[in-house]
């Protein structure tokens, strides 16, 4: 089977690996590159947790893609997931983090439930005050985001991909089947069985009938602080990921490769243009990050800003992956709607969509296209 997968994200990358490894030959396309700078998988890093409130699905997901990311980073002799552990500061609605105990004890995560005054004790750097209770993850950490996506590129190529640059179209759809792919130049690409459009925010835009404002891009700013000189209190080797749900919920990482304390605020922003959209940080922005930083982590108050960044959230309506085939093209798949969550699950998804492409398993109703008619 010739398959092409239209964007090398974290969910287009790893579904081309999967497919290649399932003995299918694959092109990738991506318009920019893996983890490219306007992409959503183009961040310095991403957080792998296996909270997830009620959504079993997610939580056995986790556990298939930790699996995976140790597999690959052996087969590469590269290092792409960091086990720092994961802090979850719970507050007084607590029904998220109540849901995922048991899912995470199914799964196989291994965890501790702290009482604030046990996460104090532990991890004295940060103020627990509006905590109520925490939860460890000892397995959870961050993944480095679009170097990554490079050794996914890296990964395919060895193992006889194709990859090529190139900005694309989908064609008509004749006869229920997509009849290729458009080329800027008037061109046509269609040598293939199949197609997978995992294009991340631009596939509203690409399948403005079936996706559409089905997935809406919003702008998301991220803030990496300077730490005290010689101080380890917050660097990976003594601070885990943390992700603080109060009535917003904030998250961050230690400063990986001496990049700073990453602090980001998981509530959506305005709607964003991944292609033309400029990247600069909100002074709004920096002041409430530095607030926030002050009141958790009191030794890290006035800290310098070393980098931000703007990046985009593909958004579902429901947050909930989109992976199905496109209705009336029995060769056309589309995948995306991360929404703020996808990339930990990269190589389980990628898993996933080649046994749907190849016929293995059946579309999953949780990510399917039908689940919006149904509920419209
Ligand atoms: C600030 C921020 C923090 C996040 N934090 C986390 C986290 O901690 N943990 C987590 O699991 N997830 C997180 N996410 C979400 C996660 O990063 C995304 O869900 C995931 O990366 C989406 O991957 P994707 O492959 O769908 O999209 P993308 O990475 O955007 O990839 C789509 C690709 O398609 C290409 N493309 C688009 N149109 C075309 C075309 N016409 N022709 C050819 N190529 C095309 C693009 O160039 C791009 O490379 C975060 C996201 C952001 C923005």
């Amino acid at each position: 089977m010739k398959v092409i997968v239209v964007g090398a994200g974290a969910f287009g990358g790893w579904t081309a690996l999967h497919l290649l490894r399932r003995g299918a030959k694959v092109t990738l396309v991506d318009a920019w590159g893996p983890g490219n700078s306007r992409a959503s998988s183009g961040g310095e890093t991403r957080v792998i947790r296996g909270t997830y409130g009620p959504d079993r699905i997610y939580v056995q997901m986790v556990a298939r893609a930790l699996e995976l990311w140790r597999e690959n980073e052996r087969r590469w002799g590269r290092r792409l997931y960091h086990r720092t552990g994961a802090l979850w500061m719970a507050g007084k609605d607590d029904r998220y983090e109540k849901a995922s105990l048991p899912l995470l004890r199914e799964a196989g995560l291994a965890f501790e439930e702290l009482t604030a005054a046990e996460a104090a004790k532990r991890y004295p750097q940060i103020n627990f005050d509006r905590v109520e209770w925490a939860i460890v993850e000892k397995d959870a950490g961050y993944l480095t985001a679009r170097f990554a996506c490079q050794a996914v590129l890296e990964g395919f190529l060895a193992e006889g991909g194709e990859y090529r640059q190139l900005s694309v179209t989908p064609g008509e759809i004749e006869g229920g089947k997509l009849s290729g792919l458009a080329l800027p130049d008037g061109t046509k690409l269609s040598a293939a069985d199949a197609y997978v459009f995992a294009c991340g925010p631009w596939l509203g835009r690409l399948f403005p009938e079936v996706v559409g404002e089905r997935i809406r891009p919003t702008r998301q700013e991220v803030f990496f602080f300077g730490t005290p000189s010689g101080d380890s209190r917050f660097t990976e080797e003594s601070f885990p990921v943390w992700i603080d749900h109060g009535e917003r919920l904030l998250y961050g990482i230690p400063g990986n490769q001496w990049r700073g304390f990453k602090v980001a605020d998981d509530t959506r922003g305005a709607p964003f243009d991944p292609t033309s959209g400029e990247r600069v940080a909100s002074a709004e922005g920096l002041q409430a990050a530095r607030d926030y930083l002050g009141f958790r982590f009191p030794g890290l108050k006035g800290s310098p800003l070393l980098e931000s960044r703007v990046c985009q959230y593909e958004n579902s309506p429901d947050q909930q992956f989109i992976v199905d085939r496109y209705p009336g093209a029995s060769n056309l798949w589309l995948v995306g709607g991360g929404s703020g969550h996808g990339f930990k699950h990269g190589p389980a998804l990628g898993e996933l969509v080649a046994a749907n492409v190849l016929g293995e398993k059946p579309v999953e109703p949780f990510f399917s296209l039908s689940r919006f008619r149904s509920k419209s």
